[in-house]
């Protein structure tokens, strides 16, 4: 299928692109790299009158260190994420998230901000950002306010994003032992499910955990149970094991679709968890 007629615009500026967004008075829908926005177009289940392109704003893309902390902004695509050397050497989860997301088509268009903007269930970003507990930088009318991730992702496809806000970027603190693993639909490479697990360790001692787990509900959380088991353990592949046992238990409602079942996503989480736990540890 094809999408209804709509108009294009281009914002060269955050500012400018918040003007229009009111302009368009609820018709206007930013565009980034179109990999989520185009499909449900093209399906008609989105029917925007106008699209603002903010995908060239100058600034809206990159990852740098400042104060300690990493920003990467919400234009940066998959591919600039997955390829960074800085995440590399200072937060490979994050890279290693970008690089497991569908083929290099998407990641050479689709970006971060519209990841996250979007929320699908099963994307990726949802639960490293969680795991590495980034910050998540919005722009308004009013201007700038800071969201943690564990608040950002509210229900399906909903997050706490006014119609006439952008994502400029996010921030987290750099953390080494942290690992990502997913269960790929094979076609599209989206989370059948997906945990990203981040280890706080010092003298062989993990003082606190954050996991996330995206593919299995209806928006990306924290798994808090298995945080809780970590935090006070040494370090062990013992240690992870009987903590990623109880990953998924309490979850009321698990996802069941053409892809997987409720029962298998179920028996899934516990497996990813372990091998995100492996990862991070091996990192650590
Ligand atoms: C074949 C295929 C396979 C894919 N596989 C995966 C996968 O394995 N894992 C995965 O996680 N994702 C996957 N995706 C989705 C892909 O990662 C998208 O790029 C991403 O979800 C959306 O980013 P985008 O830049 O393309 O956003 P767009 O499609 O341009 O926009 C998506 C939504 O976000 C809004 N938006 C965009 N940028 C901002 C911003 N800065 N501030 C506020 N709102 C904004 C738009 O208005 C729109 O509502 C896949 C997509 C395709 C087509």
């Amino acid at each position: 299928m094809i999408s209804t007629a709509f108009e294009y615009q281009r914002a060269n500026s955050l500012d400018e692109a918040i003007k229009k967004l009111q302009e368009t008075g609820g018709r206007g829908k930013l565009l980034a790299g179109g990999h989520s926005l185009v499909p449900l177009m093209k399906l008609r289940m989105s029917e925007p009158g106008i699209l603002i392109d903010i995908a060239r704003i100058p600034g809206l893309a990159g990852i740098r260190e400042k104060d300690g902390k990493i920003e990467i902004f919400a234009a940066t695509v998959h591919h600039d994420v997955a390829s960074s050397a800085l995440l590399a050497e200072k937060c490979p989860v994050v890279a290693e998230t970008a690089g497991e997301i569908g083929d290099p088509q998407v990641r050479n268009r689709g970006t971060l901000g519209g990841s996250l903007a979007h929320s699908d269930p099963s994307a990726d970003y949802p639960a490293v950002m969680l795991a590495v507990d980034a910050e998540i930088h919005l722009k308004g009318p009013k201007g700038w306010r800071i969201v943690k991730a564990s608040d950002f992702f509210q229900d399906l496809f909903t997050v706490d994003l006014a119609a006439d806000e952008i994502i400029g970027g996010v921030q987290f603190a750099a953390v080494k032992s942290a690992g990502y693993a997913k269960l790929h639909q094979r076609a599209s490479g989206y989370a059948i499910v997906g945990v990203a697990a981040a280890l706080d360790v010092k003298g062989g001692v993990i003082t606190s955990a954050r996991l996330g787990l995206t593919g299995a509900g209806s928006h990306a959380t924290r798994m808090t149970n298995v945080e809780k088991a970590l935090a006070g353990q040494p370090l062990s592949a013992k240690t992870i094991e009987a903590a990623a046992k109880i990953a998924g238990e309490g979850i009321k409602h698990v996802n069941a679709d053409i892809h997987a079942s409720e029962e298998y996503r179920r028996a899934m989480i516990p497996v990813f968890t372990k091998r995100a736990l492996e990862k991070a540890m091996a990192r650590s």
